[in-house]
């Protein structure tokens, strides 16, 4: 499920898999369904992240 984490004063949308967040929801949902399907990361969503745990 991704969730949503303040960074700063903005909000991003955290991946629940990996843990990574992004400025937009629709990155995150990209995100989980990768993991989920990789059991991996995507490098290229990864780049796009603003939170890293
Ligand atoms: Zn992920």
């Amino acid at each position: 499920m991704v969730w949503i984490k303040n960074v700063g004063m903005l909000p991003a949308y955290v991946c629940d898999c990996c843990g990574f967040g992004y400025r937009d929801a629709g990155t995150a949902f990209e995100c989980e369904a990768y993991c989920k399907g990789h059991k991996s990361c995507s490098m290229e969503l990864a780049k796009k992240a603003v939170y890293r745990p």
